[in-house]
């Protein structure tokens, strides 16, 4: 791989089909890609069996190549990865940087609530750290009773000076610590997206990840992460999101807005292209 190849990823969760916005999103990362003669690559974000379904995986295949987008290689589907997600808990865990919590949904809740401030992260609540002061032999006693829990970082071991990260030539400083003690494996799925996210992002090589701007707040956590483990820095392009005529963010949940409905519909590809705002994506004058 050249130093300045540029290689971009479109990264789908499939728990649903795929709408016009992750069609931009889509087209967006291949543009970037094969304007520049880089790499698209397409990976499948399916660590969650709750809500991701391999129909919807097959679908999101067919649907991008029916609206024309090639990638490069094989498709990278998480969940057949769960062993290579684990070797980074391990390595994390052997540095003292990861603890298991055992806390429901609704110790948290209570936690928060008896607490007079409960600060909130990109992610919601930061989690009030009562896992983080248990004795390591309780610890162990818990696991050895077979006790369900995550992993989760403890962002104050973690945080070791500032970092962060390039978008679009400007560089903007990361504050991991928002996220608090995040969790990297969670008690019904031994991974989470943070974790698996930055550990494909590096391993395929990655150099530009491009997402919504929703997304960006993650970014933060994803640089602590790519510094813990010595990934590459890969530079970021988080574009806004698509929105309906009346301003509302497209959602999976808006069956009209599906790539299969408009498709059965008898909408072209081209069109549908149009509609997901190809035309305001910068391309290389050799791709039009
Ligand atoms: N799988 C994530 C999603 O569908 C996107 C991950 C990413 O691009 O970083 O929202």
């Amino acid at each position: 791989m050249g130093a300045t190849e540029i290689v971009t990823r479109f990264a789908p969760s499939p728990t649903g089909y795929l709408h016009l916005g992750h069609a931009y999103s889509a087209l967006f990362a291949w543009h970037r890609a094969r304007a520049a003669g880089g790499r698209f690559l397409l990976r499948i974000e399916d660590i969650d069996p709750t809500r991701c379904r391999p129909d919807f995986t097959e679908a999101i295949l067919e649907d991008l190549a029916w609206l024309g987008l090639d990638w490069d290689g094989e498709v990278r589907v998480q969940s057949r990865h769960l062993p290579e997600y684990r070797a980074t808990l391990d390595a994390l865990s052997a540095r003292g940087l990861l603890y298991p919590c055992f806390c429901t949904r609704a110790d948290i809740a209570r936690e928060i609530a008896a607490s007079a401030s409960a600060p909130h992260g990109p992610d919601g609540p930061l989690y009030p750290g009562t896992c983080r002061r248990l004795s390591s032999d309780e610890r162990a006693a818990r696991i050895a009773r077979g006790e369900p829990h995550a992993l989760r970082l403890d962002m104050e071991a973690a945080l070791d000076g500032p970092l962060d990260f390039e978008e679009e030539g400007t560089r903007f400083a990361c504050e991991p610590a928002r996220f608090g003690d995040a969790v990297l494996a969670r008690k019904d799925v031994p991974a989470s997206y943070h974790l698996c996210v930055t550990h494909d992002d590096a391993l395929q090589g990655v150099t530009l990840v491009t997402r919504g701007v929703d997304l960006r707040p993650a970014t933060d956590l994803h640089r602590l992460l790519q510094s813990l483990m010595g990934w590459p820095q890969p530079r970021y392009a988080h574009h806004p999101l698509i929105t309906d005529e009346s301003g509302r963010r497209l959602a999976k949940r808006d069956r009209a807005a599906t790539i299969r409905d408009l498709r059965a519909q008898g909408v072209s590809a081209a069109e549908v292209r149009r509609r997901a705002g190809e035309g305001n994506l910068p391309r290389a004058p050799s791709l039009f």
